[in-house]
């Protein structure tokens, strides 16, 4: 399995900010953490878009991934404002009970190791019931 994961916004782009944290830089850290867990604990793959703090267009992310050929593109971001927690959203027509719920699961429980806690995942997926 070969993953792109995408740490959201850099360079230019801080995306959310908030009490002097950027988003930019928290999904680059988390990006990196979970590109490390993913390829040691699950031999899993994994490609970046992004390893330090650069802009990247939406077009040449997409570029990336298509390129690559990746089972999946994951893009992750922090909201700054309505909610707490994790969310999930899953393109249009993707069937959740092939592997890539397995894949989905295992990010859910990598973002939990590091404290984030779900709102939605239940709410999507049900890998083990
Ligand atoms: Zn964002």
């Amino acid at each position: 399995m070969r993953v792109m994961i995408d740490a959201g916004h850099g360079g230019y782009d801080p995306g959310a900010t908030s009490n002097g944290l950027k988003e930019k830089d928290l999904t680059l850290k988390l990006a990196l953490d979970v590109a490390e867990d993913l390829e040691s604990l699950y031999g899993i793959e994994v490609l970046l878009t992004r390893t330090e703090d650069v802009f990247i267009s939406l077009e040449d992310r997409v570029l990336k991934a298509n390129t690559a050929e990746v089972d999946y593109f994951v893009s992750l971001h922090h909201n700054a404002g309505g909610g707490t927690g994790f969310e999930s959203y899953i393109y249009p027509g993707v069937d959740v009970k092939s592997n890539f719920t397995l894949f989905a699961y295992l990010l859910f429980t990598l973002l939990l190791k590091i404290h984030f806690f779900d709102v939605s995942f239940d709410n999507y997926l049900h890998p083990y019931e």
